[in-house]
């Protein structure tokens, strides 16, 4: 059985044609205040210094240390410099009035903050306290011209939003959005908002992987439930194939005689590899319909959102251009105990103050867990974890 960070690399790697194939079939040009989760599909050169020029961190004045001392820090209010108006050259000897984001005048290099300083009658006695350079925010102290500020392959976040805007960028050249097909499977399931029958359970899957999705700023593609029946299983995946850039289905994949999903990819196209020593989710299948890619999550709620975030996550953002898909990892102090397991296990936890904790039931159909979690506590196979151990923790976000 494949480890899970063997598996991740095989699909990462899978996913390295789909991102040239993407840039061939032609990148969207998108308004920066559009293009939150969208990925950058060149780096973005700053053209200029921000700020463009120094200016000032706080209202006060501004003078030349030097004159200031030798006028006993009594100086002359030469000009009046608001944010958004240009400076005039410093006289010689004087200071001038200066507010918050004002352009710090030729010939000065201090402001000393109102707060510490008097002004009567034109003049004004200087804090001679202030150090030489204080309160100056040099020009390109955030970003010089020339300088590569975000680079290729980074999902924009509000703050690279901002920053883009910061060097004047007014759109970005982005990947299109992958369009990503799923289906449920099961002769069990119902769709919320109709009764339940005996023996029926409700569809969660299909809103669940729903909300993955477009939380990575991807588009998806619901074809709805499918039975448990050879025919209706071809038929989908066939439609999947051709709406989808990338397939996702949901149970199925197991071995039991009414588990169609693993058994028709073959047939139409190739299983790549089937089952991952990861606990939840074991019977993982990679694969392909045509070329389009195919990955078959096990069915139990908690599995999916477990192996969607530990396995499909890393392909998709890798499909999509992301160039770092590494979850970030943290270590946390175990507040609990678990005996070791032949797989690496997944539990869903919560950070508190003296580390990490788990829900008490970790069965792969209790979906609250997933909820109250909001973090992976990853257990590596056979190693048992004992309070007070420092474990691996995986935020989901
Ligand atoms: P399977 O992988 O198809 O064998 O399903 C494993 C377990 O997950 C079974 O108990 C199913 O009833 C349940 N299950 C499968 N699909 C869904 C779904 N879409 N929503 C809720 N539970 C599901
Ligand atoms: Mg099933």
């Amino acid at each position: 059985m494949l480890t899970v960070s063997s598996a991740v690399k095989k699909l990462v790697a899978k996913a390295q044609p789909l991102v040239k194939e993407r840039r061939r079939a032609g990148l969207e040009s998108v308004p920066v205040p559009e293009a939150l989760g969208r990925v950058l599909a060149r780096d973005i050169t700053s053209t200029i210094n921000v700020p463009p020029a120094a200016n000032s961190a706080m209202d006060g004045y501004a003078f030349y240390a030097e004159d200031a001392e030798a006028n006993d820090f009594l100086l002359q209010v030469s000009q009046r410099i608001p944010a958004g108006t240009a400076p005039q050259p410093l006289v010689q000897g004087t200071a001038a009035r200066i507010f918050t984001g004002g352009e710090i005048p030729p010939g000065a290099d201090t402001v000393a903050m109102q707060e510490n300083c008097k002004e009567s009658n034109g003049s004004v006695k200087v804090d001679q306290n202030t150090q030489s350079g204080a309160n100056v925010r040099p020009q390109g102290q955030d970003i010089q011209a020339g300088q590569i500020i975000i680079k290729a392959g980074t999902q924009l976040r509000a703050q690279e939003m901002g920053l883009l805007s910061s060097i004047g960028v007014a759109a970005v050249e982005v990947f299109k959005p992958f369009k990503v097909a799923i289906f449920s499977t099961g002769d069990e399931l119902v769709e919320p908002g109709l009764p339940l029958q005996s023996g029926q359970i409700y569809n969660s899957n299909r809103a669940t992987l729903i909300g993955l999705i477009k939380s990575l700023g991807m588009v998806p593609v619901d074809l709805g439930v499918v039975p448990d029946r050879e025919a209706a299983t071809e038929h989908v995946l066939k439609k999947a194939a051709m709406r989808g850039d990338v397939i996702i289905s949901a149970g199925g994949v197991s071995v039991g005689e009414e588990d169609y999903v693993k058994a028709t990819v073959d047939k139409l196209g190739a299983v790549d590899f089937w089952k991952v020593a990861i606990k939840p989710g074991k019977p993982l299948t990679f694969g392909r319909i045509e070329n389009v890619p195919f990955i078959g999550l096990p069915g139990n709620p908690a599995s999916v959102f477990t192996t969607f975030m530990i396995l499909a996550r890393p392909f998709l953002q890798a499909a999509q251009g992301i160039v770092d898909t590494q979850p970030k990892v943290l270590k946390a102090v175990a507040q609990f105990e678990k005996a070791g397991e032949s797989r690496e296990v997944y539990l869903r936890g919560r950070l508190v103050e003296e580390g990490v904790e788990i829900y008490p039931n970790q069965s792969s159909g209790v979906l609250s867990s997933v909820c109250w979690g909001e973090v992976f506590v990853r257990q590596k196979s056979g190693e048992s974890i004992q309070v007070g151990d420092l474990v691996d923790v995986l935020p989901y976000a």
